[in-house]
């Protein structure tokens, strides 16, 4: 494997997932009644994405994944192996930044083996198989940090038998020694997180998980990568749900901030925003002002084809382009040079 291809020095790669064009900007007119208004819409580099898997014009949260890790498109529910293929191993954004000396991170609202967060850290033919996900973390690409919901194939032992500060809930994570602390595991709950619409109890916000993060991998002056999921947008898309679609992607929104406020005064840091499919066939039909969801319908209680935002900000951001495949990510962080597969 080459490890000497260039990138910038850290890199924030923010998913919303199910975040399509239609959902931020309901999250926008409820916040300020307004559209044009969350944190990454003012961003410089803006575009859209196309989508569709190996195998299907919609995507699952797997392939679309992979495709932004690996680049390379495989079939629905493969986490980062050569399928349609010989099944490889596909190489991935997070094991490059490590092979070059960098700190890693993955954080979603997800329970942490989701498809999503799994496509970055772990390599398997089915997204269910979510005890094999666990191992490959704690045992093969071991990033510093996981933060999430826990359970399904992440065990507390588990985690401290390869090395790995667990913490369980908000007060935890917020008491963190994040000076002296380089691996940690945030089991938060034994599965997704709650919606933020129904209040998450004594367990911690997305843009608390990030900003703990950010203390830990900010240590390595070499770098790091940091993939941030704001998973459960895409769970109140399939139900419909338009009150807890908003709070989830106000939430991403805020989290994005804080990276943004971390980054602003750096030259060598790249922050994407994107999605990884649209979730729910979401049309704004009429704003109702700020405080008020606005009225939308749904056409599906599945994904869409519909192409998906983009926005990038800092080093290597300009190579956003107005449209662009769901695969260009991976060269447009390695700075267009690809690395050995
Ligand atoms: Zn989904």
């Amino acid at each position: 494997m080459d490890k000497t291809v260039n990138s910038p020095t850290n890199v924030i790669f923010c998913i919303g997932d199910g975040m399509g064009f239609e959902k931020v900007k309901a999250a926008s007119l409820y916040a300020h009644g307004k559209t044009g208004t969350l944190s990454f819409e003012a961003f410089p580099y803006q575009g859209e994405v196309t989508t569709h898997s190996a195998d299907a014009p919609i995507t699952d949260s797997a392939a679309a994944a992979t495709a932004m890790a690996t680049g390379s498109k495989v079939n629905n529910g493969v986490i980062s192996t050569a399928l349609p293929g010989d099944g490889h191993e596909l190489y991935t954004l997070l094991e490059c930044f490590k092979d070059q000396g960098k700190s890693t991170g993955l954080i979603s609202t997800t329970f942490l083996t989701h498809a999503t967060p799994a496509a970055f850290g772990a390599h398997e033919p089915k997204r269910g198989n979510l005890a094999e996900i666990g191992q490959d973390y704690l045992n093969q690409t071991r990033p510093n940090v996981l933060l999430g919901g826990g359970g399904n194939g992440l065990t507390e032992i588990e985690a401290e038998a390869a090395g790995y500060t667990v913490i369980t809930d908000r007060d935890g994570l917020l008491s963190l020694d994040t000076e002296n602390i380089d691996r940690v595991s945030g089991q938060f709950g034994d599965t997704n997180l709650p919606y933020e619409f129904d209040g998450l109890g004594d367990l911690p916000h997305l843009s608390e998980m990030v900003a703990t993060a950010l203390n830990i991998l900010a240590k390595n002056t070499t770098g790091f990568f940091l993939m941030i999921e704001g998973g459960r947008i895409d769970h109140a898309g399939h139900s419909n749900d338009i009150e807890r679609n908003v709070y989830e992607t106000l939430e991403f929104s805020k989290t994005v901030r804080v990276a943004f406020d971390w980054a602003k005064e750096r030259t060598d840091t790249l922050i994407i925003v994107t999605a990884d499919h649209e979730t729910g066939g979401l049309q704004v039909l009429e704003n109702n002002g700020r405080g008020i969801f606005p009225t939308v319908s749904w056409s599906t209680g599945g994904h869409t084809t519909t192409n998906i935002p983009v926005y990038g900000w800092g080093a290597n951001a300009a190579c956003i382009s107005d449209v662009m495949d769901n695969t260009d990510f991976f060269n447009l962080v390695m700075h267009n040079q690809s690395p050995e597969k």
